[in-house]
């Protein structure tokens, strides 16, 4: 699984963070910057994305196929 964060759309409001801390972490910009996506399960990696108001979380498979949003 790959993890981006659109750092235009972050709002660093943390409800990434909250679900899934070892994959997300605020920066000093108050941004969302990704950890490690393979420290947890894809279903707790999709509520993380599912979390975010601004859609801001694109999770892809490992081929590059986009799962969310
Ligand atoms: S939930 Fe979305 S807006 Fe909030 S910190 Fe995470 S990526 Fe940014």
């Amino acid at each position: 699984m790959r993890v981006k964060v659109d750092r235009e759309l972050c709002r660093g409001l943390g409800n990434c963070v909250a679900f899934a801390p070892t994959v997300f972490a605020l920066d000093a910009e108050n941004k969302a910057v990704v950890l490690d996506p393979a420290s947890v399960d894809e279903k707790t990696l999709l509520d993380a994305a599912d979390s975010c108001p601004e859609q801001a979380i694109i999770v892809e498979d490992d081929e590059g196929n986009q799962l969310y949003p």
